[in-house]
């Protein structure tokens, strides 16, 4: 590319209730894994951003915690987030589940899109792999919202139908000079990906012992050194509300700390292409949800 040479830029905000498939989309999209990804809703808590470039275009995804019914002060920031998401951006990707019908999560991501103004919509009708009848499903989705264009796809087994996508979003973009360099894809800081992803793997390991209460937060990190053949060092605090919950994370004899452990340690090793020695702490925090000091400390408030 010549500095002569037009560039299109610009931003693409993913939303939907939680668990359709939003991260998984966007890790589709970018070819890497930049959010976090997981079976449970929750998973995602802050707007990360991916940026994909080709040529002379650049696409900034954003991509959003899932609007849902705010319960406390971490609740209340994560909406605040999907709204700060979507303004400003030259497209918003509604992403539904064509499994099901809309449920009232997903009335509330309309009632978001309705206060839209002049953005198209492009509804992501997701999980057709798995959907028994998934143009009913996206009639009704339809009936609450209607969308500039409508993409079924699955963003999990169907990449081709995902690039497709990508290169009208490409096209989309306009005139615009770059708003990051051409090799970087997230501007994630290395240790809020990392504290996302030891908490993907805590809340796969611990199913529905705890539902979303834990929070992670990376104190120490040290990259390898080849030479000396010394692993990477990485500490975490894993954040709980009682003795009760850090009992849990723990385990009979550590085993769930254990298990916790080395799912997220394989995981870092694959994407930093280094081996790691991952150092995890179980803390008590009591009520860290409504602390908003506590917040701020791990990133989740401004
Ligand atoms: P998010 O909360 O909207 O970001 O959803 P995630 O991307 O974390 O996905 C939630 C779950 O749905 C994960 O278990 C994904 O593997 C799964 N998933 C996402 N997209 C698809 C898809 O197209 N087909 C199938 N079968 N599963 C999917
Ligand atoms: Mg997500």
């Amino acid at each position: 590319m010549t500095t002569l040479e037009t560039t299109y830029a610009g931003f693409v905000a993913i939303v939907g209730k939680p668990n359709v498939g939003k991260s998984t989309l966007l890790n589709t999209m970018l070819g890497i894994k930049v959010a976090p990804i997981s079976s449970k809703p929750q998973t995602t808590r802050r707007g990360v951003r991916g940026i994909f470039t080709w040529d002379n275009r650049q696409v900034v995804f954003v991509d959003t915690p899932g609007l849902h019914r705010a319960q406390d002060a971490l609740g209340t920031f994560m909406n605040r987030e999907v709204r700060n998401a979507t303004e400003g951006v030259d497209v918003v990707l509604w992403v539904v589940d064509t499994r099901r019908p809309p449920a009232d999560e997903d009335k509330d991501v309309v009632q978001l899109l309705g206060n839209l103004k002049n953005v198209p919509v492009y509804m992501i009708a997701n999980k057709t792999d798995v959907a028994k009848y998934p143009d009913e499903a996206i009639n009704l989705y339809k009936a609450l919202y209607n969308p500039k264009r409508i993409y079924p796809l699955s963003a999990l087994n169907n990449p081709q139908a995902v690039y497709a996508l990508r290169d009208d979003l490409l096209q989309l973009m306009p005139e615009a000079p770059f708003y990051f360099p051409i090799d970087i894809r997230s501007d994630q800081p290395r240790e809020q990906w990392a504290s996302e992803l030891i908490r993907e793997s805590a809340m796969e390991a611990l199913y529905q012992e705890l539902p979303y209460a834990v929070a992670v937060k990376v104190n120490q990190w040290r990259d390898a050194k080849k030479k000396k053949d010394q692993p990477a060092y990485i500490q975490a605090d894993i954040w709980v509300e009682s003795a009760n919950h850090r009992m849990i994370v723990l385990g009979k004899q550590g085993n769930m700390i254990k298990e916790i452990g080395q799912t997220a340690r394989k995981q870092l090793e694959v994407f930093m292409q280094q081996k790691v020695f991952l150092d995890l702490q179980v803390v008590v925090h009591s009520n860290w949800r409504e602390d908003l000091e506590a917040l701020r400390e791990l990133g989740y408030a401004s």
